[in-house]
């Protein structure tokens, strides 16, 4: 028997985040398990309708700060696995859709009580050790993030629930929420452990089944996702982790005719390559599938002659540095009034160049490396094409060291040119190009910080004058999917600014938020009527009365 009940899911809070400061207990947890996986070299299966499966060979995951550190070894897998995945997403999807909502919701509720208890010391330590995370970023994002986007979409998802048409006394007018007719591909980038949690359990909450991808640096930390899914009671194949060659893993899903969606995060270029292969074979698909890609971003600082420049500074230094700079909203380009930034800029170069980089287990820094070589290859890359372009001069950092780890410093460029080439392009690393605009001409810089990218993630504008503020708001108005006043474009929180962009930078869903949802349900709209008519014929259709005899 079932029981009925309107069941009301628990009104979220976020996570508070843990300080790990030199008093603080959770600091040596969390340093043990940190000591735990470093010599653990921990095997990382696929998990293929519940099982953990090894894959055709093994790969072997580094620690970016320590290369020669190997911390996993992890399944490859092959064609035949790929194929088991969709197979058995597909087996599960009939007794998923017909799990009730508050059930599917109650693992994610349970799984956000076993990341903020148990298993925190263990996904923020992976995070740490294999995208090279401080133990802040690590807390923010792993722990925190993750948790909040499975509070928040149990609760928002309940609330869509609620969305039902009106009715008159004739009939009974009904929403049914379907999941889409398929499985969902979930692909996931390297850059937030969050973004693997929320990506696969965002459609699963709205009843689908799904292959999920993550990113090859985060499959220590996804491992761990899944074990702690499966712990919060999870069925065998609703979520199918697989892992291998990316290419060969796209090749078997977009082809595959009951593709039904695709939850991406990544590089606006793959994104764009999913979208062309799905165009391509659109009259192959049982339905059409659902696109949702957040993507690459060139984010903006503006600061107005009226800014503070104390604030300014802090913004930039956190906006363009922590974590590398390898945010999708990290502050990658900024115009500074040519008088404000003669103030800014020795100032900026001393803090930047004492920043305190190195091995993440050292508490003491404030950035690690970046994720691998290519990485570094691309960011001193562009660091010497500034060096060696007359319109360039590099104002602090520009040194890399890959002798231990893929470390390039917190780099600042300043330039003259406003169509400066790192102005434009996304290198996802820790390099600020400012260029510093002339006094009075505000309204010319913002334009031109409107067309320079073809991006629109995140920007700010610093400026303690209303009619700044509102001037930027206006011409920045599709220039930003997230728009930040007098704060940093990093540091997005779930329920409170539900993050995204448009233009380059993605379908601006809005991850964790009442919109996402919306694309990983197929609503039914049923009418049931009372009494139906026994009479094909209409009133109009009667005979006219007569003038009599
Ligand atoms: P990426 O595009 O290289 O990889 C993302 C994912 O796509 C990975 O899992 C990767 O293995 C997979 N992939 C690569 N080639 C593929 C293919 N041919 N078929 C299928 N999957 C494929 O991105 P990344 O380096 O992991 O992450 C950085 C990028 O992500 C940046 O551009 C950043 O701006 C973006 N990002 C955007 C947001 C956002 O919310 N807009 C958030 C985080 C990261």
């Amino acid at each position: 028997m079932t029981a009925d009940g309107h069941f009301q899911v628990p009104l979220p809070i976020n996570e508070p985040v843990r300080q790990y400061a030199p008093s603080d207990s959770h600091r040596k947890t969390l340093k043990a398990r940190l000591a735990d996986l470093t010599d653990a070299r921990t095997e990382v299966p696929m998990m293929i309708n519940g099982e953990r499966r090894g894959g055709a060979s093994k790969g072997d995951l580094r620690s970016p700060h320590r290369k020669e550190l190997s911390i996993a070894q992890y399944a490859v897998g092959s064609v035949k696995d790929f194929d088991d995945a969709i197979s058995s997403a597909l087996s599960a999807r009939k007794m998923w859709a017909a799990t009730s909502y508050h059930e599917r919701a109650a693992v994610l509720l349970r799984a956000a009580a076993l990341l903020a208890g148990p298993w925190r010391d263990t996904i923020n330590a992976a995070t740490m050790l294999g995208q090279s995370k401080t133990v802040h970023q690590a807390e923010i994002d792993a722990a925190c993030e993750s948790i909040d986007f499975w509070r928040y979409n149990a609760y928002f998802g309940d609330q869509l629930l609620r969305q039902q048409p009106l009715n008159d006394a004739s009939a009974w007018n009904r929403f049914e929420f379907r999941p889409l007719e398929g499985f969902i591909f979930a692909v996931s980038p390297f850059n937030f452990t969050s973004i693997g949690a929320n990506l696969p359990t965002a459609p699963m909450l709205m009843g689908n089944t799904v292959v999920f991808k993550p990113a090859t640096q985060t499959v220590l930390a996804s491992h761990f996702l899944m074990e702690l899914l499966t712990e919060a009671g999870l069925p065998p194949g609703v979520i199918n982790m697989v892992s291998g060659s990316a290419s060969e893993i796209s090749e078997r899903v977009l082809n595959h005719p009951e593709l039904a969606g695709i939850h991406f995060t990544g590089s606006t270029d793959v994104f764009q390559m999913m979208w062309k292969t799905v165009g391509a074979n659109i009259d192959k698909y049982r339905t059409y599938p659902r696109l949702v890609g957040e993507t690459g971003g060139k984010d903006f600082v503006v600061a107005h002659e009226s800014a503070d420049v104390q604030a300014l500074r802090t913004a930039l230094v956190r906006g363009a540095f922590e974590y590398q700079g390898q945010k999708c909203s990290a502050a990658s380009r900024a115009y500074i009034p040519q008088s404000m930034w003669k103030q800014l800029r020795s100032d900026m170069a001393t803090q930047v160049d004492e920043i305190p980089q190195g091995d993440v287990a050292d508490f003491k820094n404030f950035m690690g490396a970046v994720i691998d070589g290519k990485a570094y290859a691309k960011h001193m890359s562009a660091i010497e094409y500034a060096r060696t372009n007359g319109a360039a001069t590099v104002v602090a950092g520009g040194k890399g060291d890959d002798s231990v780890g893929w470390f390039v410093r917190p780099t600042v460029i300043e330039t003259t040119d406003p169509d400066f080439r790192l102005l434009k392009e996304e290198l996802f690393g820790p390099i600020l190009t400012v260029y510093p605009y002339p006094d009075g001409k505000f309204e010319e810089t913002l334009q031109l910080c409107d067309r320079t990218s073809p991006y629109g993630l995140t920007g700010a504008i610093f400026a303690r004058d209303r009619k700044a503020i509102r001037t930027a708001s206006e011409t920045l108005v599709n220039a930003a999917g997230n728009f930040y006043i007098n704060d940093k474009p990093t540091g997005a929180v779930v329920g409170m600014q539900p993050f995204g962009g448009a233009r380059a930078s993605g379908t601006n869903d809005k991850a964790g938020s009442f919109l996402n949802l919306i694309r990983w349900t197929s609503p039914r709209t049923i009418k049931e009527t009372y009494a139906p008519p026994t009479d094909h014929r209409y009133p109009y259709m009667d005979a006219e009365p007569t003038d009599g005899p």
